[in-house]
């Protein structure tokens, strides 16, 4: 058996702040402000694995109200998932993501954040696509404003 999930974030960009995508720190100019480290790639990803077994978003499991959880790695929130989706007696078959934000330029850090997500989840990391673009100067993330992050998973069961 087969199940999917979506997941996908936003975070507002701000001068003086980390930009942590993937677990990777990013060298650039603006980082990305939120209760955690704002890490929009791991937290689309952990909401597309809540999702696919329609467990909630990461919200309902990790309130940005709880300072449990103030400047928190967000490799917590998706190890905590991916244990929720092994309980089920799911596996991932493969995650496809995109990150979107107008600079600096992912596209050097892609193999980094594949391989940190791969250890993360500890799964190979050709079942981790990570894909990056900008927004065309569009809008709040094309102005610079934001970053985005969208994710789906396949979770497959055999038994
Ligand atoms: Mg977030």
């Amino acid at each position: 058996m087969f199940k999917i999930g979506f997941g996908n974030d936003i975070h507002r960009l701000e001068v003086g702040r980390k930009l942590i995508l993937g677990g990777v720190p990013i060298p650039s100019e603006k980082g990305a402000v939120g209760h955690s480290d704002a890490d929009a790639l791991l937290h689309a990803i952990t909401d597309a694995l809540l999702g696919s077994l329609a467990l909630g978003d990461i919200g309902s499991h990790f309130s940005d109200r709880d300072e449990k959880w103030k400047d928190a790695d967000s490799a917590v929130f998706l190890r905590s998932a991916i244990e929720l989706v092994r309980a089920e007696q799911f596996e991932i078959e493969n995650i496809d993501s995109i990150i979107t934000i107008e600079q600096p330029k992912i596209k050097p850090y892609i193999s980094e954040i594949r391989e940190n997500v791969s250890n993360i989840l500890m799964i190979s990391v050709d079942r981790i696509s990570v894909k990056a673009k900008t927004h065309e100067g569009l809008d709040s993330v094309g102005l610079g404003g934001a970053v985005k992050a969208e994710a789906v998973v396949l979770i497959g069961r055999f038994n």
